[in-house]
């Protein structure tokens, strides 16, 4: 019998858009295949944009996933010493995603989880603050702003009102820039 580390835990990929996250969930379970663990890799119903089940990156790389429609569905994949990554974490309900991502730790999985942390307003979405106080893992990605400093907001371009699009009509930014951006289209 392998001896498998059996103990769960959690990882979180946050950040805003453009800042790698999905590449680098899709690089961690790669990591974890090879060295012979078993990995599911999970995608909300909602992100339409790769298609039916591919959790696709911007630069196209891309894993087939299972589609959930309920966050709670990963519980009947979870086994002691799996590893189940969820890409675009942001688009199921808060407090679902928290409760189903305890218990699936208290059964010996691991979790590692892809989520944007703030709406276009510049606000967290709902249960990301405690996701990230969960992690036994955080790994906080920026990107680049269009002044070269480091980028954690996503600046909307078009003028919807919904929490995100989904897809592109984003523009990473540092908070200056993002101030910036907000204050001149307020006036
Ligand atoms: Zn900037």
């Amino acid at each position: 019998m392998e001896d498998r580390d059996m103990s769960g835990n959690i990882t979180v990929i946050t950040g805003c858009m453009f800042a790698g996250k999905t590449s680098r969930l899709l690089k961690l379970a790669r990591k974890h295949r090879e060295d012979g663990q078993n990995v599911l890799i999970f995608k909300p119903h909602i992100d339409i944009r790769s298609g039916d089940s591919l959790v696709k990156t911007h630069d196209d790389d891309g894993e087939e996933a299972i589609v959930l429609h309920d966050v709670r569905h990963i519980m009947t994949h979870s086994q002691p010493g799996m590893i189940l990554a969820l890409d675009e974490a942001q688009f199921f309900e808060p407090e679902a995603l928290l409760t189903t991502v305890q218990a699936v730790v208290e059964s010996g999985a691991k979790v590692v989880i892809a989520v944007l942390d703030r709406k276009w307003s510049g606000d967290f979405f709902p249960g990301v603050p405690a996701l990230k106080d969960l992690a036994d893992n955080l790994i906080q990605l920026h990107a680049r702003c269009v002044c070269g400093g480091e980028a954690d907001y996503s600046h909307r371009l078009s003028a919807s009102t919904d929490d995100v699009e989904v897809g592109s009509g984003y523009v990473p930014m540092c908070e200056t820039c993002f101030q910036t951006a907000n204050s001149h289209q307020a006036s």
